[in-house]
């Protein structure tokens, strides 16, 4: 029987769900709204340097995206903005599990994007220069080679970009391990705690409004995930920010014919801790017409362009719901964070099916392996597909980390030590310059180089 990803298999090994904090602290040096693995791994970074952090979580910890992706951990096909900063985040995982004592299932089994014409592998060629000048192991393999990475595999493709050092973890262990090792550092993370706003004394951030009270501080990070658009917008802030809808499957336990994350545009597919393969579709996603579809629909041109094939595009109810959702509230009284405590959405179930016969087709060395759980997550992403990450202008203290775009865990902890530098005013240590808001207002052309 295929079970659906449900709400206690995260929660249940962190707190009972929705058991609000027994006390809200009244001030902190920093406070940061959203517990998915940027949240995390910033409070936990800024812990470990003895800053006072509270971090407020709407449900539980890694209930939306960053409990529901493939949990691939790659360097490889990444954009060439964030290579620094997921380099950073490779050297952080490698040594994760020994510095929090913890098993986050992290796994160096490579990274292989698969192709079936000489076109798709000269495309993938064209990014060897990008990795040499970033010091990757990437490479191009063909023929018989091929098969030292999955089982026959040189019958079905001519070649792939592969890169030995890429890596895997487990998406259900990762962020949690992340959040426990944050609070022994002295970090204190509130679930059930949904942030409604902020307040400010002159134009300074001076408070974050939680549902349970209100906490003072000067420094404030919004890592909302898909829910950072809304939230910002009401501050009169506009984050250029849409959703997709991605759909996964994982197996019961079986052969291994495999050992790394192996990409194909028909498959996705990963080799998990527990004996079985997470897999998805290689190019299909859900995307939900909204008002947001309108009101970002210029910058997001290019993007909407390039992922044209891939794009599976309706209107329906998420419209409505989506147009219902107020857009200012006052901060006594329930906000629309409350309203839905996990963004649980269902998975598509013709996306399934073509799920079901691209993996039987693609491994018939494993075919009809059941699948036992399935599930998808909204994926939020930016016009470049780049993420945002910065100190808001018009409210000094307020900063924002969203638009991680279907490529976030991986870059998580990397992302969480360059914050945690910023918000503390030190070396980050990396260009944040491209990761700025403003790109998307200043004139600066959309550069698009990699896909969500
Ligand atoms: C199907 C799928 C596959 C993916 N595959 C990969 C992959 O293989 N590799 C990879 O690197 N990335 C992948 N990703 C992307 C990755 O999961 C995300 O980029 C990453 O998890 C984003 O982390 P986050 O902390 O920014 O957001 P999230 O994990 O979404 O966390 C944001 C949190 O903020 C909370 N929140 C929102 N508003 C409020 C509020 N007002 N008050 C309090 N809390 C609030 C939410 O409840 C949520 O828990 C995938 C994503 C999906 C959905």
């Amino acid at each position: 029987m295929t079970t659906k990803h449900n709400e206690s298999m995260v929660a249940g090994t962190w707190q009972k769900p929705f058991a609000p904090p027994e006390s809200i602290p009244q001030a902190a040096d920093v406070v940061i709204i959203g517990g998915g693995i940027v949240g995390v791994s910033t409070a936990w970074f800024l812990a470990k340097q003895g800053v006072d952090v509270v971090l407020c979580e709407k449900g539980h910890i890694a209930g939306e995206q960053s409990s529901r992706n493939w949990g691939w951990v790659r360097c490889q096909g990444r954009d060439s903005r964030e290579l620094p900063m997921m380099i950073e985040s490779m050297n952080i995982w490698r040594g994760l599990e020994v510095e929090i004592g913890e098993d986050v299932g992290f796994t160096t089994g490579g990274c292989l994007y698969m192709a079936r014409t000489d076109k798709e592998l000269s495309a993938y060629a064209d990014w060897l220069d990008i990795a040499r000048e970033h010091g990757l192991d990437t490479q191009i393999i063909e023929g018989k080679e091929l098969d030292k990475h999955v089982n026959a595999a040189s019958k079905r493709w001519i070649g792939a970009m592969y890169t030995a050092s890429d890596a895997r973890a487990e998406p259900h262990k990762a962020t949690l391990a992340i959040a426990r090792a944050a609070v022994r550092a002295g970090a204190r993370i509130l679930t059930s705690c949904a942030v409604r706003g902020v307040e400010t004394e002159g134009a300074r951030l001076s408070a974050v409004v939680t549902e349970h009270g209100v906490i003072k501080t000067s420094v404030a990070l919004c890592a909302a995930g898909a829910w950072t658009s809304l939230f910002c917008r009401s501050l009169g802030i506009s984050v250029p920010q849409l959703q997709v809808r991605g759909t996964v499957a994982r197996t019961a336990p079986a052969e291994v014919i495999l050992n790394g994350n192996v990409f194909d545009k028909n498959i996705g597919i990963r080799r998990r801790q527990d004996g079985g393969y997470t897999v998805a579709h290689g190019s299909v996603l859900d995307h939900f017409i909204t008002p947001s579809t309108f009101r970002f629909a210029f910058k997001f041109l290019p993007a909407l362009v390039h992922e044209l094939s891939s794009l599976r595009v309706s209107i329906g109810r998420p419209f409505f719901d989506a147009f219902a959702t107020p857009k200012k509230w006052s901060l006594d009284a329930e906000s629309p964070f409350e309203r839905n405590r996990v963004l649980n959405p269902e998975p598509n179930p013709k996306v399934l099916k073509d799920i079901r016969k691209n993996f039987d087709e693609v491994f018939p060395q494993l075919a009809g392996t059941p699948f036992v759980e399935t599930w998808a997550g909204m994926v939020e992403t930016t016009p470049d597909v780049v993420p945002v990450m910065g100190e808001i202008e018009s409210i000094p203290g307020f900063h924002i980390a969203t638009g991680l775009s279907g490529h976030g865990f991986g870059i998580g902890p990397g992302a969480g030590k360059a914050l945690a530098a910023m918000l503390t005013g030190s070396d980050v240590g990396i260009d944040m310059v491209p990761f700025r808001l403003g790109r998307f207002f200043d004139g600066s052309p959309i550069r698009l180089e990699s896909s969500i």
